[in-house]
């Protein structure tokens, strides 16, 4: 699915390659459906990004083209991962930029998982 001036899934997206292991990062959890590593420039104290592992472009893309399983799987992960981290209980914001006017940068489907602080308010004008 070609959305939002994305395109189609380019294989040499930064987290395809991550993913393949051809550039490293810093895994906080993996299983079948996701791969849950901290963020290279954290904009939190735990600022960590959960990427599935289908080639999905986006949020639109993930949420209209994958499996119920994909999207259960991802889904568990991301609450999975908030509880490794010690979040449930202080809370935490979960983003997903999508395209263009959201600023997306990597064209791999991504959740934010921002934490250990208070946050603040939601967006900045
Ligand atoms: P977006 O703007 O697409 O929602 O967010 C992309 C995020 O990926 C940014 O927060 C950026 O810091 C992060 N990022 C970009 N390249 C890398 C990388 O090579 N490794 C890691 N761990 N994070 C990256």
């Amino acid at each position: 699915m070609a959305v939002s001036g994305l395109g189609p899934y380019d294989p040499q997206n930064i987290f395809a390659k991550i993913l393949r292991g051809e550039i490293p990062c810093r895994t906080v959890f993996e299983n079948t459906f996701a791969l849950a590593f901290h963020d290279i420039a954290p904009k939190a104290p735990v600022h960590v990004l959960v990427i599935p592992k289908g080639p999905y472009v986006s949020f639109a893309d993930f949420s209209t083209t994958a499996s119920d399983a994909e999207i259960a799987g991802f889904t568990r992960a991301v609450g999975h991962v908030a509880s490794l981290l010690g979040l449930d209980e202080a809370g935490y914001r979960l983003l997903s930029n999508m395209g263009a006017a959201a600023g997306q940068e990597v064209p791999h489907f991504h959740v934010h998982l921002f934490g250990g602080a208070a946050l603040g308010p939601m967006l900045h004008r």
